[in-house]
């Protein structure tokens, strides 16, 4: 047995869905072949337990490493702080450097507090805006992690997350007290954000959504959705965990030019150490001080050094335009790898988060067969494509080399019968499903 396989069997024993992270599970893949762990990660190579190394064209750790693995600059100031004391009994002076930057950076912004993940800063970011406002009501447009604040939306039907990017989470465990609490509506549709506003006056606490995500907004959607908030009183929140520093150093809201409340970062400000920071007016921040918002490793040091070493590279570097070079290219490998074999596919994203879908019927078998072949051109590929600082274009025409080939594969087995006998583990399962 391979020492991966053996990880994996140990693994599924002892942790409950195996991993911490939904997008880090085998099934999420290609069950069977995925590596699932690794040994040692290195620019955008990642080593497996068995020894084999990966070019990674995947996922850069869900966009948390979007310098790379070990990035020299990043790991010589974390080195630095772990000699001089990651942690103590008096506070990181960093912490103060950081709110300064993001300040900086966004200027409308005053104050700033820290938790260490995307899922519990959007929590903090929730609490702070009742407890601001008095209200418990949450108008929220697309994906924020697993809190009960957010899973409180399917407690209402199985289908209100649909389209938020993680249809069918269910709901189990988050009191019933919370029905009605968190109200969804869809991006760039403002009529079903007016519809809520209509429905509670005086009740929204907050807006809560990525200023954009797979697309742009439509001219002015944003705009509205600001004008809403401030006639009912609502405080406007943007979930940049994700979005952020992709396009741009800092929030993409800079670039689309509107200016939040209250702005949310997390993943890619620290390239991969646990960081998160909730950025904000001083009015809303001020809440902090009259409600309970405390934990231990939220004061460490390593993240506010790292986020501090990723911010600085990120501007000085222009990492963002290199993002976006990098993603476009990979569009354009899907798309002409999937035209030079006549496969109909759909690509979608912006560049420096990307993904693609094939089209017609057993989609999910073809893409599970994607990653298999791919694994055995050494190259960790899916559906999905987050760019990072340490892919070249030579890791890019490794990539296209591969894509055509499998991409050919495809065209040539698909019109045979199901791809699934053509699968060594069986068809990848995204979204939230058991795992055995
Ligand atoms: N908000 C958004 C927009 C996200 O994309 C994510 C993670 N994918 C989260 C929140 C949750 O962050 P984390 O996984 O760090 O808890």
């Amino acid at each position: 047995m391979s020492r991966n396989t053996e990880y994996l069997e140990r693994g599924k024993r002892r942790i409950p869905g195996l991993t911490q992270l939904l997008s880090k599970r085998p099934d999420q893949f290609a069950p069977g072949v995925w590596p699932t762990y690794f040994s040692k990660a290195h620019g955008t190579e990642v080593w497996d337990l068995d020894g084999r190394k990966y070019t990674d064209m995947s996922i850069s750790g869900i966009g948390a490493n979007i310098l790379g693995y070990c990035d020299p600059d990043v790991d010589a100031a974390v080195m630095q702080c772990v000699r001089d004391g990651n942690s103590s009994s008096l506070n990181a002076p960093e912490d103060v450097e950081l709110a300064e930057l993001l300040c900086d950076m966004h200027p409308w912004a005053d104050k700033v507090r820290y938790t260490r993940s995307g899922g519990e800063a959007m929590t903090v970011a929730v609490r702070i805006v009742r407890a601001a406002t008095g209200r418990d009501r949450i108008a929220f447009c697309g994906y924020h992690g697993w809190s009960d604040w957010y899973l409180a939306a399917n407690l209402t039907s199985d289908e209100s997350l649909t389209e938020h990017l993680l249809p069918g989470l269910s709901p189990l465990g988050v009191p019933k007290g919370l029905h009605g609490t968190a109200l969804p509506f869809r991006y760039n549709k403002i009529e079903e954000l007016k519809a809520i506003f209509d429905k509670y006056p005086g009740e929204v606490a907050a807006v809560v959504m990525e200023p954009l995500r797979n697309e742009m907004p439509e001219p002015g959607f944003l705009q509205e959705v600001k004008a809403l908030a401030k006639a009912a009183g609502a405080v406007l929140v943007f979930d940049e965990v994700s979005a952020g520093f992709r396009l741009n150093t800092g929030g993409s809201h800079l670039l689309l030019g509107v200016e939040p409340d209250v702005a949310v970062f997390a993943k890619a400000m620290s390239n991969g150490y646990p960081m998160a920071a909730i950025i904000g007016r001083g009015e809303v921040m001020d809440a902090v001080e009259r409600t309970f918002i405390s934990s231990t490793y939220w004061t460490d040091r390593i993240g506010p050094v790292a986020a501090l070493a990723t911010i600085r590279k990120h501007q000085r570097d222009n990492v963002a335009a290199h993002l976006s070079m990098i993603g476009k290219a990979v569009q354009d490998v899907w798309t002409q790898a999937a035209a030079e074999a006549g496969l109909e596919i759909h690509v979608y994203g912006i560049h420096p988060m990307s993904h693609f879908g094939f089209d017609g019927g057993d989609a999910q078998a073809k893409m599970t067969f994607y990653v298999q072949e791919m694994l055995k051109h050494g190259i960790l590929a899916s559906n999905r494509f987050y760019a990072n600082f340490a892919q070249q274009m030579t890791h890019v025409e490794q990539f296209a080399a591969a894509t055509r080939s499998v991409f050919k594969d495809i065209a040539r087995l698909a019109p045979q019968g199901p791809m699934g006998p053509h699968l060594t583990g069986g068809v990848s399962r995204p979204g939230f499903h058991r795992l055995n």
